[in-house]
């Protein structure tokens, strides 16, 4: 590799996806330097995944301590400590945050813990130290911001989930706008914490793109739970008053008051102030880096992965598509990343947990599907009394036999998905799941116990 450059690879963006790449081509041997400007760990560790996961587990317990009584359990008032959530929550963080730096020390890679922009096509600019190093390598892994809504009026008063997990004092009540995963999970922890809270989504129902049967379930127990849902509205402007501090106003003059207003209306492409101009690389018409089937840019030295891709905005395709770019890059093997039957998880409560295509996708691309569908109440909920119940759902071409998606709502749905992601993946037919034995008693005996279809669809139509 020429010496010409002080660095084979140069990343930007200490998140999954710049750490993992940085640190296996500091393994070859390569000469790796990595620059982030505020924490490593990304999203995902500092403020997203991790810290979200830790809420939502805290946000669960008034539950369980209610369904106990069922049990038999008699306990006393339960008290819920905000600042101790918090510091407790940090204290995880940073030790995620040392294992990640750790893993790239410890392989020989130089941190730079700086802004770094584009100054030419191999030079990075290392705002911190006011340096300027070059790279025969760039790989851009700077991730993605909250969309601040910024044409909204008041928009300034409002948070994002960033701030959501350093709140001085838990919120009394807080309105979110959004319908999407981060919506939909914030609701869920501020209304399991006791915060009143309303959900603003200008669709009308949440989570686009979810299959309906399982978004349908997670909208009726969040209703159920006391999340008010208020559909098919827009925010038209946010103000500082009211009773409690804060105002917003919907496109129906509906005015609606508390003291926290969150905007969870999606994610952009980090790429504001990169410099990318002077490198000549391209970017589509939401800031997202263009890249090819390899994480190559059109300036073919110049790598993007991750969210700044605007490709899937989740933490394991981050991760495999810089392992992927390694290979390709470092290894002499060719290979791009699969973004084929991902299975992924929404922590609202109830989960989700889903992989493969949902019922409408799957109406678009295949003739016949065989649907099986089965909703019940869960155990735990028979002597607990919760009147909450789970959903899942399986979609077969009905030609082929194959299982194109399944789709859950209910407790542990996430880990369900994980291990039906590898069925999936395979290539699984509805008849290995017939011939799979159940595992008693659990919830998900129901995916290979629905031997009959409970409907089937023709060109798109349902009939019974
Ligand atoms: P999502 O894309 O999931 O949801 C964005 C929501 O905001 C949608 O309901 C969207 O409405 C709405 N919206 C978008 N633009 C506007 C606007 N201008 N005005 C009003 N509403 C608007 O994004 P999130 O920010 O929730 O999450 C970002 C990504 O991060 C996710 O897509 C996911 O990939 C990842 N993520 C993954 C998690 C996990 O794995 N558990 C958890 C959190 C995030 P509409 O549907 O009508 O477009």
């Amino acid at each position: 590799m020429s010496k010409r450059y002080d660095y084979d690879l140069f990343v930007i963006g200490g998140g999954s996806g710049g750490v993992r790449a940085g640190r296996l081509a500091a393994a070859l041997g390569k000469r790796v330097g990595i620059a982030e400007e505020y924490r490593f760990g990304g999203t995902c560790v500092i403020r997203g995944c991790v810290p979200k996961k830790l809420f939502v587990y805290a946000s669960q317990f008034g539950k369980s301590f209610e369904d106990s009584a069922g049990f038999g359990w008699r306990a006393g008032p339960a008290e819920f400590d905000w600042p101790t959530l918090i510091a407790n929550k940090d204290q995880e963080v940073s030790r995620l945050e040392g294992l990640y730096r750790k893993g790239l020390e410890s392989n020989g890679a130089d941190i730079f813990e700086s802004r770094a922009v584009f100054e030419g096509p191999h030079d990075i600019h290392l705002l911190g130290t006011d340096r300027t190093v070059s790279a025969e390598r760039i790989l851009v892994a700077t991730g993605g911001v909250a969309n601040l809504l910024d044409t909204l009026p008041g928009h300034h008063l409002c948070i994002t989930s960033n701030e959501a997990f350093h709140l001085d004092s838990l919120p009394k009540s807080i309105v979110i706008y959004g319908g999407g995963y981060i919506a939909v999970e914030f609701a869920g922890i501020f209304a399991g914490l006791g915060v009143m809270t309303t959900l603003v989504y200008r669709g009308d129902h949440i989570l686009r793109g979810f299959d309906h049967d399982v978004s349908a379930l997670v909208q009726e127990t969040m209703i159920k739970r006391g999340v008010r849902v208020v559909l098919n509205r827009h925010f038209t402007k946010v103000e500082e008053g009211g009773v409690f501090g804060r105002q917003v106003t919907l496109d129906d003059d509906t005015l609606l008051d508390c003291d926290t207003v969150m905007l969870a209306a999606g994610r952009l492409p980090y790429t504001a102030g990169l410099g990318l101009e002077k490198a000549g690389v391209e970017t589509g018409h939401k800031g997202e880096i263009k890249v090819d089937a390899y994480s190559r840019t059109n300036v073919p030295h110049i790598l993007a992965v991750g969210d700044v891709t605007d490709r899937m905005a989740l933490t394991p395709v981050a991760i495999h598509e810089s392992m992927c770019l390694i290979e390709t890059e470092f290894r002499n093997n060719p290979t791009s990343p699969d973004h084929d039957m991902v299975a992924t998880a929404v922590f609202s409560q109830p989960e989700i947990g889903t992989v493969g295509l949902a019922e409408y996708a799957a109406c678009m691309e295949y003739e016949r599907l065989d649907i099986y569908l089965a909703r019940f109440r869960p155990m735990k909920n028979t002597l607990s009394g919760r009147n909450e119940q789970m959903v899942m759902k399986i979609v077969v071409d009905a030609d082929s036999e194959r299982v194109l998606g399944v789709h859950i709502a209910g407790p542990e749905a996430g880990e369900m998905a994980q291990t039906l992601a590898i069925a999936l993946k395979m290539g699984a037919k509805k008849s290995d799941f017939d011939r799979t034995m159940a595992v008693h008693p659990t919830a998900a005996e129901e995916l290979v116990t629905m031997y009959q279809p409970s409907y089937r669809v023709v060109n798109g139509k349902r009939v019974d």
